[in-house]
């Protein structure tokens, strides 16, 4: 059999591109100064270190100094979510608003907000997983701190209406953040066009190095330290800046976001193809999210009577990469919050693939992806007893049936 490797999981993460390399590789060998140090070399790196702000800052319509530099997306989340909450509930604004499907950086940073005493209002997101500028409205109250709602679902793609649920929480005079991670180089982002008053972003997710990403944060909006010590990001972040990560993450930005429509409409194509033909080809399968207002790249179906960890095994066995909606690997097995906060039933939201294509790939790569999901999914479940009681009508089953396609 032909050795084939197909990385489709570029959601989880992607590999580090060769132009980003090519910009970090002076920072990890001879330039390697402390931006601190007054020396050539050190001024050479702190240099460098602005340099990449301001084309970072350029890409979003931001000033430099609005950008700061973190550990990450979960980092830049914890950090606006956080610092916002005790910072406006000390004037007893203890309530923020956000959606059930947040990613687990935002939601756990507010569940912590619980435990300590503020009060989170978790917008549902209906069958299609968006929300409303609307429901963003008539959920502020008086005592509204922040309302943060991500920019594009990392599991199923959906995009939300960032510009106008940012206005009606300026007309309300509520600060307003985005998770921006997935949406970075898949929508043009001008951070005051939309107005955008904290927005977290990561570079992992496009081709830069894991543990570096920034906060933007508008300028007026206070900000408290996150670490104390030196006096790097404004004074608001201590450590030694990792130059080599900021330097990539320049790059990774301006190569993410430089002609986005056309890479999209070529992995668009592709990736309606591998719908298309996982749709035609098994029958009780759904498409999770909009068909239309999708990151170019996503996709996430569930296969009804398919175990998803079986489905990722048999997919990694045939040289495929590609993630799951339920979290096997905390050792529990619920099925994802996100495909939960859809109203799926567990036994529907259980058997769930997500796919996540970004460039080099193929269209003889989206072909053999449907050809290989189709023959595994059959395959698990000619295997499975519960397949079986669905064949067969069991009571009960018809209750998941109602969310899937006809049996084929
Ligand atoms: C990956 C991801 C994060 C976390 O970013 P890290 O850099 O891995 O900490 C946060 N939000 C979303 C939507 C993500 O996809």
């Amino acid at each position: 059999m032909a050795e084939r490797f197909i990385y489709a999981d570029n959601s989880a993460t992607t590999n580090i591109s060769e132009s980003v390399l090519q910009e970090m590789m002076p920072y990890l060998t001879s330039s390697y100064g402390n931006p601190s140090s007054i020396y050539r070399l050190g001024r050479e790196a702190g240099a460098a270190v602005e340099n990449a702000r301001e084309r970072i800052a350029a890409v979003f319509g931001a000033k430099p100094k609005e950008i700061y530099f973190t550990a990450g997306g979960s980092e830049a989340d914890n950090w606006a979510i956080s610092s916002t909450a005790h910072r406006l509930g000390e004037k007893g604004k203890k309530h923020i608003v956000t959606t059930a499907f947040e990613h687990h950086a935002v939601l756990h940073t507010c569940k912590e907000l619980e435990r300590q005493g503020f009060e989170v209002t978790y917008l549902p997101v209906g069958e299609e997983g968006r929300v409303t500028p609307q429901q963003v409205s008539d959920a502020i109250r008086e005592d509204t701190a922040l309302v943060t709602i991500m920019f594009a679902n990392n599991e199923i793609g959906t995009i939300m209406p960032i510009g106008d649920i940012a206005r009606v929480c300026h007309e309300k005079k509520v600060l307003f953040h985005t998770d921006a991670v997935q949406a970075v180089g898949n929508v043009p982002i001008n951070v005051d066009e939309l107005g955008i008053d904290m927005m977290s972003m990561s570079g992992h997710k496009i081709h830069a190095q894991k543990g570096i990403g920034f906060l933007y944060v508008r300028t007026g909006v206070a900000l408290p330290n996150l670490i104390f010590g030196g006096a790097q990001e404004r004074n608001r972040r201590a450590g030694t800046e990792n130059v080599p990560a900021i330097v990539g993450l320049a790059r990774a930005v301006e190569d993410a976001c430089a002609d986005i429509p056309a890479k999209q409409q070529r992995i668009m194509k592709i990736r309606d193809r591998i719908i298309d033909g996982i749709l035609d080809g098994v029958g009780a399968v759904r498409l999770n999210g909009s068909r239309t207002d999708r990151l170019a790249g996503n996709i996430n179906m569930s296969f009804l009577g398919v175990e998803g960890e079986s489905l990722l095994l048999m997919l990694d066995l045939n040289g495929i990469c590609a993630s799951s909606g339920s979290a096997c690997t905390s050792g529990s097995l619920d099925p994802s919050h996100v495909l939960l906060s859809l109203g799926l039933p567990h036994e529907v939201a259980h058997g769930s693939l997500r796919l996540s294509i970004a460039d080099p790939i193929t269209e003889e790569d989206g072909d053999y992806i449907v050809e290989t999901v189709i023959k595994v999914v059959d395959r698990i479940r000619s295997m499975s007893p519960l397949w079986e009681d669905i064949k067969n009508g069991k009571p009960g089953t018809e209750n998941w049936l109602k969310y899937v396609s006809p049996i084929k």
